[in-house]
């Protein structure tokens, strides 16, 4: 993405209408942007700045801007259920993740975790059982971030273990998993990460939870928890100014844990 320079055929921008309903528009020679109140032409958008209010044949206005990361996840084709952005934030934190660090991730879904991931600089092998979900991921993950970034998917089941030569055998400093069963993959992390390493999993059910805490309480892993993030938008305008009436109550438990030395 080329932040502060005007659009250019290629681009990804984000339209947002009147009503806050949003599209992503890939730019093209000659393409053109249809909605209910008319068309937009791409060559219209070529050459502004972000932020421009561009009108459709109707006079409609839409506003437009380069998607960033929480925008792109939310409005990407998906294959599986994504991790909404409200948990990609804490998870990042949770992982630790910064430049160069090794992660193993699995289900790879839609790629919206691994995104997160790799824009914060982490190098991402996946895991994933369906070729489908797997060939979408890559296509997100390339589409917004560009073909650079260190990325992998292997079609392969995660509850088998983990390739010991994994990174070429460099080691691996975490085990990011979305998926239903991630008590099957404790041992199997326990053997692939060094000492210090961390172990984050993202579940929907508070009985899943219970029992990835009693596998990592037989492990050697230690330090687990587990967090749940509510986030309660607010309205604001003018005198009146109070929480939206609606909020999304539950996505999913995070839980966290390092890998220990045994203290014999
Ligand atoms: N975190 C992803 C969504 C993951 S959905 C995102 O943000 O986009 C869960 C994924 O786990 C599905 O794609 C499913 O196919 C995959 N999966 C389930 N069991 C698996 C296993 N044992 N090994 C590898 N992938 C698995």
């Amino acid at each position: 993405m080329r932040s502060g320079e005007p659009y250019a055929v290629g681009d990804k921008v984000l339209v947002i209408d009147s009503k806050d309903r949003r599209y992503l528009v890939t730019l093209r020679d000659g393409g053109e942007f249809h909605t209910h109140a008319g068309l937009i032409p791409h060559s219209l958008f070529v050459g502004q700045p972000e932020g421009t209010t561009l009108r459709a044949t109707s006079g409609a206005r839409y506003l437009t801007l380069r998607p960033t990361l929480s925008e792109f996840v939310l409005s990407m084709p998906r294959g599986a259920q994504v991790v909404y952005p409200k948990d990609l934030g804490p998870l990042l934190m949770l992982a630790d993740v910064h430049g160069g660090v090794r992660i193993l991730e699995a289900g790879v879904g839609s790629g919206a975790l691994s995104m997160a991931m790799l824009q914060a600089g982490a190098s991402v092998t996946g895991y994933e059982i369906r070729a489908d979900f797997a060939a979408t991921a890559l296509r997100n993950v390339h589409s917004f971030l560009g073909a650079e970034v260190d990325y992998r998917i292997e079609e392969r089941d995660v509850y088998e273990g983990i390739d010991g030569a994994i990174f070429d055998g460099h080691g691996l400093d975490r085990v990011v998993l979305d998926l239903p069963e991630p008590w099957r993959v404790v041992k199997p992390a326990e053997t692939a990460l060094h000492p210090g390493g961390i172990f984050v999993s993202y579940l929907p059910t508070i009985g899943q939870v219970a029992q990835l805490h009693e596998a990592l309480e037989e492990s050697a892993f230690g330090l687990a928890k587990t967090i749940e993030v509510l986030q309660r938008s607010w309205h604001v305008a003018g005198q009146s100014v109070r929480p939206d009436h609606r909020m999304v109550a539950h996505t999913g438990f995070l839980t966290s844990a390092r890998l220990l030395v045994p203290d014999s």
